[in-house]
């Protein structure tokens, strides 16, 4: 099955589908990369799609209009979706070294924000810990 990609804004919480569809990640990424009217300084995501939602990608940081919650990268960062349900589910553990590999730099496009807000994409439960040590990244 061929994939397809869509955007997601996850400035509104749940994440909002785009209504654009794309047959290319980098025809997704150009179009963050371009701007979008409706969403001029949202937090921009490509979703990849093949049946189930497959991926989701963090557009190169030079090409996101607000401040992104994840080291400088130059090139677009992919992660499976259920390595992104792993990372809520290890966000939500006790165990404080276990949670410290979900917020390290090797997993830092994917902040507890923008978990909580992809739930509805990766059926994960909602996930604000508002732990004041987590930030608000
Ligand atoms: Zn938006
Ligand atoms: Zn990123």
């Amino acid at each position: 099955m061929s994939s397809s990609y869509y955007l997601l804004c996850v400035s509104h919480d749940p994440a909002l589908r785009i209504d654009s569809s794309f047959t290319s990640p980098d025809a997704a990424m150009d179009a963050i990369a371009a701007g979008l009217e409706e969403h001029p300084v949202c937090d921009l995501l490509v979703a990849r799609v093949s049946g189930a939602l497959c991926e989701v990608g963090c557009p190169p940081t030079r090409n996101q209009r607000h401040h992104p919650p994840c080291l400088a990268h130059g090139g677009p960062k992919w992660a499976d979706a259920d390595l992104l349900r792993l990372l809520t589910a290890v966000n939500q553990t006790d165990d404080v070294r276990v949670r410290d590999v979900a917020r390290s730099n090797a997993f830092s496009c994917w902040s507890i924000r923008r978990l909580h807000r992809l739930r509805l994409e990766l059926g994960t439960p909602a996930l604000l810990v508002l732990d004041p040590s987590a930030g608000t990244r």
